[in-house]
């Protein structure tokens, strides 16, 4: 069942979490790669650029799903509302 708390639904919550949980991710690899490059330690740095691409593609994915059910969600909440209003 779907409980609505402030317009946000229990997906709403979910979908929030996991994009913070990859958005953490993302900026954990690129606070990494900069400590890395700061060392000199370019070799290493550029080995973090393929992982640093997926976790940005991944926090992306996230956001877009994020973004595509909050934008359905709302669409939801306004014909239900109109459904209310006209009875
Ligand atoms: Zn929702």
């Amino acid at each position: 069942m779907t409980v609505l708390v402030s317009n946000r639904c229990e997906q709403c919550v979910a979908l929030e979490k996991v994009h913070h949980q990859k958005m953490e991710h993302f900026i954990g690899l690129v606070e990494c790669q900069s400590v890395l490059f700061r060392r000199g330690r370019a070799r290493a740095a550029k080995d973090l650029d393929v992982a640093v691409r997926k976790a940005k593609e991944e926090r992306e994915d996230a956001l877009d799903a994020l973004l595509k059910h909050s934008s359905d969600h709302n669409k939801a909440a306004t014909t239900s509302a109109r459904t209310v209003a006209y009875r």
